[in-house]
């Protein structure tokens, strides 16, 4: 196979439009994969991203296609994840390619990540080919969506490809399209090796695999190569395609995209986004556009059986090795004991840990309120980061506060603006700019507290913008602010577990309804039970459980033992799921209530 046999192409769309569906239809059709071993969400390789139906880590295939002509090509099909959190990986995989395909749900039209999606695309110069999708379905209205891709996206709607991801109809006229439109991948002439690392997994046998995208030059078995943001050097075991299988090659060159094994024991040792050249004959300069991806949000977790500890510091091993943008350390509370601080992307990111943990590690686990990053300056002239309200400074001892902020972009259509307007001083947010990107769509740039971008901004701004509005941001750097650190007592008792950090005019409201959803989380016991908001010592919101006894034998009225058994079992069970703390049980969920204000 030359160079100008292959094509580099990724697929975008806004969630739902049928990329997954349309990507097992191509893999399919090429017939890599035997009918028998044919599933759906071929891409979609976690538990998670099936049952969500959202593509986290992004996947390489590439298609054998032999044209009418019976020349032979392979395209390259990098998929991409769909969401904010994931942005850096969205990027990093579009840079690998020289094409895209956006694709257009023929029932929904142009929606708010379709045009965020198109911006990274025609950032990076790819040539986009407009596809609608879903033509099968009664209600599509392909006239309709022809004229948004003309209107919205300004590209040729008249020609757009009509194609049913889910029958197959129109679905092989794809590749000819994709070869007729989207360009080979050109080389740099330098004839020095230079690829692009745009993702890894890990191999319980083999270590780390790379994905990259070559540039120039050509790698083999043996090469030692160079990561030149790492600055360490590794000898090549072997180079490959994805074909949903790893396919050895004698040989990878310019243009190509495809995988490395290099005994890498630590996925930490391989950088998104770095640059691999030849350690003997090093390219000039790298690729460029490397940057670490920051964790921005900070959470604790505690498995609910304290004598987890152990499993819980293995899985978590296991987790980082397969994602690298998770960090971790020690950490120890008053009320739930040994547990580990983390650091993630963003909301989604810390969920989709959580539920990696409970579900491929049979962990049950308690995290707390998730915060940013703040610097706090003492007295004494002291610079300090922290995102844990448990190392929060005297206030008498604080002289200045301040914390991240982000520049936010979201895309609307216009009727929704006074809407976004309205949320985004809700949250403490600044309007820049506005503007109008065709008639009736603006774009509409804010400063906001990373702090409420994280606390259930993104549910808000989709909610009232009817699932209209995108988001995209990026952080913005450090402004001055007011913070207090609010506590929460239970039967008079502080569980610094519960406790966060928050902005002063925020702090009264967020007690009232956090001591609400405690209330009703905390199952009644024996005793009365207070719930209690405090700032320092003065409490600014209160609620009491009442007494109550449980008895879960009481309606099984006298008679069968074995059902009075089962049901205590069944007690017992639920109580896994319970922390106790001082004398008082309290289910992990009031955990999570805190954090959400309906
Ligand atoms: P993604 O979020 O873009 O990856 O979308 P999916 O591929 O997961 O598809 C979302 C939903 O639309 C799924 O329920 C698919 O079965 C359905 N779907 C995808 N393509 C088609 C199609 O061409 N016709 C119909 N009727 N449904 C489709
Ligand atoms: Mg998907």
């Amino acid at each position: 196979i030359l160079q100008k046999q292959i094509r580099n192409f990724s697929i975008i769309a806004h969630i739902d439009h049928g990329k997954s569906t349309l990507s097992d239809r191509l893999i399919q059709l090429t017939g890599i994969v035997s009918e028998r071993d044919m599933k759906e969400q071929m891409l979609d390789t976690m538990d998670i991203e099936r049952e969500r139906g959202i593509t986290i880590k992004s996947q390489t295939v590439s298609l054998p296609y032999t044209a009418e002509d019976g020349t032979e090509y392979l395209l390259n099909l990098i998929d991409t994840p769909g969401h904010v959190d994931f942005s850096y990986e969205v990027s990093r995989a579009l840079k690998s390619c020289e094409g895209a395909l956006i694709i257009v749900d023929a029932t929904q039209g142009v929606e708010a990540q379709t045009l965020a999606n198109l911006y990274l695309a025609m950032e990076l110069n790819l040539t986009i080919l407009p596809v609608i999708n879903k033509i099968d379905l009664p209600s599509a209205e392909v006239e309709w969506v022809k004229n948004q891709i003309e209107e919205d996206l300004g590209l040729d709607g008249e020609n757009a490809l009509q194609v049913s991801a889910k029958t197959g109809q129109g679905v092989d006229q794809l590749f000819p399209a994709i070869v007729a439109a989207i360009p080979p991948p050109t080389v740099d002439k330098d004839n020095r090796f230079k690829a692009l690392i745009f993702d890894s997994n890990y191999d319980s046998f083999r270590g780390t695999i790379v994905h990259f995208r070559i540039f120039d030059g050509t790698i083999k078995k043996g090469d030692t190569i160079l990561f030149m943001q790492n600055d360490s050097q590794y000898k090549v075991e072997e180079v490959g395609l994805f074909q949903i299988k790893r396919i050895p090659q004698k040989s990878l060159y310019g243009g190509q995209v495809g995988y490395l094994i290099a005994g890498i024991k630590n996925i930490s040792d391989v950088k998104i986004g770095d640059t691999i050249t030849m350690a003997d004959r090093p390219c000039a300069k790298p690729v460029g556009g490397f940057r670490e991806p920051t964790p921005v949000v900070f959470s604790s977790m505690y498995p609910v059986a304290s004598d987890d500890y152990e499993e819980l510091t293995e899985a978590l091993e296991r987790l980082k090795l397969n994602d690298a943008s998770l960090i971790y350390e020690k950490d120890s509370s008053a009320a739930l004991g040994f547990g580990y601080r983390c650091g993630f992307l963003g909301l989604l990111h810390l969920e989709v840990v959580q539920e990696r943990l409970e579900r491929e590690y049979d962990i049950s686990l308690i995290l707390t309120s998730p915060s940013v990053q703040y610097e706090i300056t003492t007295t004494d002239g002291q610079v300090n980061i922290i995102d844990n309200p448990v190392n929060y400074p005297d206030p008498a001892e604080i002289s200045k506060i301040r914390e991240p902020f982000i520049k936010a972009t979201i895309i609307v259509p216009d009727r929704y603006m006074g809407n976004v307007m309205q949320v985004c001083h809700e949250f403490r947010g600044v309007s820049k700019t506005y503007q109008y990107l065709t008639s009736n769509r603006m774009e509409m740039k804010f400063e906001l507290p990373l702090a409420e971008v994280v606390y259930e901004f993104y549910d808000r701004l989709k909610s009232v913008t009817q699932g209209y509005g995108s988001f995209d941001y990026e952080i913005a750097g450090y402004q001055e602010t007011d913070l207090v650190k609010l506590d929460f007592l239970i039967n008079g008792e502080r569980v610094d577990a519960l406790s966060i950090l928050i902005h002063r005019d925020k702090a009264e409201a967020r007690a009232r309804t956090a001591c609400k959803k405690l209330r009703e989380e905390i199952p009644r016991q024996q005793f009365k039970i207070p719930i209690q908001g405090a700032i320092g010592g003065k409490i600014i919101a209160r609620e009491t459980v009442s007494a109550f006894r449980k008895d879960v034998t009481a309606k099984c009225y006298g008679g069968d033992i074995s059902r009075k058994r089962k049901l205590l079992e069944k007690q017992k069970k639920g109580k896994k799921r319970m922390k106790m703390v001082g004398s008082v049980e309290i289910p992990q969920s009031a955990f999570l209530s805190v954090l959400k204000s309906e």
